[in-house]
């Protein structure tokens, strides 16, 4: 067990469905805390470098086409092992496959609008925490 920090983002498809408080819900019953967050509209360029690791992927430019659509939520969420916590409460990447009772399972649209983000290493969840927020901005 390690107390780790770990870099959430809710999608536009979750923020358009005003689903930012419902999510926020589950990922507190799953032991974690929200020690920062903020509401963005990021441009594509932005989504492209943020998901820069996935640009030889085939659905890289409708991912970022997609985040940048409309407002998104970014959070850092704390707590004992809170990278691989975050990764099971949200569930599999395809909404088809998630465990009933994650938010994949419950909220996303399909495999892209799939309504969350989450790091998916701690050496990945300090960079990305570092591409959105500043060391003041973490209130434990
Ligand atoms: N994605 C997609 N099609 C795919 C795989 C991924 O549109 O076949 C999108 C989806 O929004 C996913 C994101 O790309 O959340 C990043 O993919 P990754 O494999 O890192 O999944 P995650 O870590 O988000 O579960
Ligand atoms: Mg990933």
């Amino acid at each position: 067990m390690s107390y780790q920090h770990t870099l959430s983002i809710i999608k536009p498809d979750a923020t358009r469905r005003n689903l930012t408080g419902a999510i926020n819900a589950k990922l507190e019953a799953a032991g974690l805390t929200i020690i920062a967050q903020k509401r963005l509209h990021i441009s594509k360029i932005h989504a492209q470098k943020f998901y820069q690791v996935h640009m030889s992927q085939p659905f890289y430019d409708e991912l970022c086409e997609f985040m940048s659509s409309a407002p998104i939520v970014v959070q850092v969420l704390a707590g004992e092992n809170a990278v691989a916590v975050n990764r099971d409460v949200m569930g599999a990447t395809n909404p088809a496959d998630a465990q009933p009772g994650t938010i994949r399972a419950e909220f996303a649209l399909s495999i892209g609008e799939n309504s969350v983000h989450g790091s998916d290493a701690d050496d990945t969840a300090i960079q990305e925490i570092a591409f959105f927020f500043s060391e003041i901005e973490l209130v434990g």
